[in-house]
C-alpha cells in the first residue's frame, strides 16, 4: 500500500513493505491513510529529487502529518486556481453545474447516509469530524466528510421522473482517519442522476479522462469492473463467503470480517497476504448475470470506441459497496508508477436508502492533491505571463495622499503598483522593486513636484526621465507600450 502524506513544502510517498513489493498503484486517498496497526518500515520520497533519494524513512512508526491544518502558499494558490479553471471549463463543456456545499453538515443526515453506503456487518469507513456546537435548533453538526449525501437530498427534493441533473462540487471534506486523527481531503466530485442509460456512465468516463488530460496528464486511463446486480451479486457474495471460510488461515482476523461483510472492501491491510488484489478467490466477472455481462461488454466497446485506453481489473476494489454494475478508476503512469487519482461507478439503489426517493446515479471523484503533486513533479504548471507593474515610492511620509492618488488612477487603467511604505533612497528602492517584478518607478520628490512632473525610472532598461505630473496615467500607458507589456 501507498500513501501521500503531505508536508508544507515537501512530500513524502509512503509504502509498506519492502521497495520490490510494494503494490502501486494503491493511493490511500479515500478514508484513512496508513492501516492501523502498521507496523512495516517506511519509505519515503523527497518531493524535490523524486527519483533520486528513495530512503527508508523510519521503521515500526506510524507516520501521520495533521492534514486538518493545511494552507496553500502564495506560490501554489496560482497553480490550484489553474486547475479549478481548467476543470471548470471542461464540466462546462459537458453542461454540469457547481453546487457548492455547505461544510457546516446535520450530522443524523450524515451518518444515515455513511451507513447507507456501507453493507450490513461492515466496519465504518472512518468517523466524521464533529463539532460541539449545535444548530440553534438543537441540531448536531459535523463537518462535511464527502458530497453525494447533501447531492442525493438536494436532487430528490426537486427530481421529476425523466429528468437528468448534472452537478459538480469540490472544496475540502473532513473525515477521521482509523486512528481517530481528522484529515482534510480536497475532492473534485463529479454526479449524474436521473438515468440508468449506458450513455451515462459513459459520459462521465469520458469527462473524467478529458479532465485528467485538459490538465496536461495525457497518459491517463481506465480500470473497469462490473459489481453485479441486486440480482447477481448475492451468488457472488455467497460463493466468496465459502471460499473465504475455507481459507480463513490466510487472512488477519480483522480482513476475514471484513470481506465477508462486503467483498469489495479495501480493508488497507498491512498483512502481505490479506492485500486485496492478493486475492486467489471467485471473481466477481465470473458470477454476474447476462445482463451485467452484455452491459460490461458495451462499456468497453463504447469506451475503445472512443479511443480512451481501458483495461478490466476484477479485482478494483472500493471503499463503499453501494455501487452496482460499472465501477471504474482513473489511473495515470504505467507499471509501477502507476496512480489511481480518482474513480466512481454507477450507484441506482443508493438514493432510494438514503432519501427513499429512486434516482439512478453514476458519479466519480478525483483526488485534487494527489493530481496537484502528478502535475507539480512533471511540471505542467505553466507560470502566467508576469503582469505589467509600477513601483511607488516618495521621499517624505507627507506624500502618502498622492501616492494613493496616483494608486488609484493606474488601478483606474487596471496597471498593478506596488506602494513603498519607506522613504529609503532611490537606490534601496530601485532593489525593491526589482525584487517585486516591477517594470517601472515612480519617486515623488519635493522638488519634482513643485515643477509639476514626476521622476519615472525604467527599471529594465535603468534609465529615467520626467513625466508632467498631469498626464500620470497616459504617459505610464506610453511607458507600457513602448515596452510591448501590453
Ligand atoms: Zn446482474
Ligand atoms: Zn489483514
Amino acid at each position: 500500500m501507498r500513501a501521500i502524506l503531505r508536508r508544507q513544502d515537501t512530500e513524502l510517498i509512503v509504502w509498506q513493505g519492502n521497495k520490490d513489493t510494494w503494490h502501486p498503484g494503491r493511493l490511500l486517498s479515500d478514508w484513512g491513510r496508513l492501516p492501523r496497526g502498521f507496523g512495516g518500515p517506511l519509505f519515503c520520497i523527497d518531493k524535490k529529487q523524486p527519483d533520486s533519494s528513495v530512503k527508508e524513512h523510519e521503521k515500526g512508526v506510524r507516520q501521520m502529518e495533521p492534514q486538518a491544518y493545511q494552507k496553500i502558499l502564495p506560490d501554489d494558490v496560482w497553480k490550484w486556481k489553474l486547475l479549478e479553471q481548467k476543470f471548470d471549463q471542461v464540466l462546462a463543456l459537458y453542461d454540469y453545474q457547481e453546487i457548492r456545499l455547505s461544510v457546516l453538515q446535520d450530522r443524523d443526515e450524515i451518518h444515515k447516509g455513511l451507513a447507507a453506503m456501507q453493507q450490513e456487518g461492515e466496519s465504518p469507513r472512518g468517523g466524521t469530524v464533529d463539532i460541539r456546537e449545535a444548530n440553534p435548533d438543537g441540531t448536531p453538526l459535523s463537518l462535511r466528510p464527502e458530497g453525494t449525501i447533501s447531492i442525493l437530498h438536494h436532487t430528490a427534493g426537486i427530481h421529476n421522473k425523466g429528468e437528468i441533473h448534472r452537478y459538480y462540487y469540490h472544496g475540502p471534506s473532513f473525515r477521521l482517519d482509523r486512528a481517530g486523527n481528522p484529515v482534510e481531503l480536497n475532492h473534485l466530485g463529479v454526479e449524474l442522476l436521473g438515468s440508468n442509460k449506458l450513455f451515462t456512465e459513459n459520459e462521465v468516463i469520458s469527462l473524467g479522462l478529458r479532465i485528467l488530460r485538459e490538465l496536461g496528464l495525457v497518459d491517463a486511463s481506465l480500470k473497469l469492473n462490473s459489481f453485479g446486480c441486486v440480482n447477481c451479486r448475492p451468488a457472488y457474495f455467497e460463493k466468496m463467503n465459502a471460499w473465504l471460510d475455507e481459507h480463513a488461515g490466510e487472512f488477519c482476523q480483522n480482513c476475514l470480517r471484513e470481506l465477508h461483510a462486503n467483498p469489495f472492501a479495501d480493508t488497507s491491510c498491512s498483512r502481505e497476504n490479506c492485500l486485496h488484489d492478493t486475492l486467489r478467490g471467485p471473481q466477481i466477472t465470473d458470477y454476474i448475470c447476462p445482463e451485467c455481462r452484455n452491459n460490461l461488454e458495451k462499456v468497453k466497446k463504447i469506451q475503445a470506441n472512443l479511443t480512451n485506453s481501458y483495461r478490466v481489473d476484477t479485482h478494483l476494489y472500493k471503499s463503499f459497496a453501494y455501487y452496482n454494475e460499472t465501477v471504474f478508476d482513473f489511473v495515470v503512469g504505467r507499471g509501477e508508477n502507476e496512480l489511481v487519482v480518482g474513480g466512481g461507478g454507477r450507484y441506482d439503489y443508493l438514493s432510494a436508502k438514503i432519501t427513499r426517493k429512486r434516482i439512478p446515479a453514476v458519479g466519480f471523484y478525483l483526488d485534487l492533491n494527489a493530481i496537484f503533486d502528478l502535475m507539480e513533479r512533471r511540471s505542467l504548471f505553466l507560470a502566467p505571463k508576469v503582469q505589467f507593474a509600477v513601483y511607488i515610492c516618495a521621499q517624505s511620509p507627507d506624500m502618502e495622499m498622492m501616492m494613493l492618488h496616483i494608486a488609484q488612477e493606474l488601478h483606474s487603467d487596471k496597471i498593478k503598483t506596488v506602494l513603498s511604505a519607506e522613504n529609503n533612497s532611490s537606490d534601496a528602492e530601485l532593489a525593491k522593486a526589482r525584487r517585486h517584478g516591477c517594470d517601472l518607478m515612480i519617486v515623488l520628490r519635493d522638488d519634482n513636484i513643485r515643477e509639476g512632473r514626476l521622476l519615472l525610472r525604467n527599471i529594465g532598461r535603468e534609465d529615467q526621465s520626467y513625466i508632467p505630473l498631469n498626464q500620470i496615467s497616459q504617459s505610464i500607458r506610453i511607458a507600457r507600450k513602448s515596452m510591448n507589456k501590453d
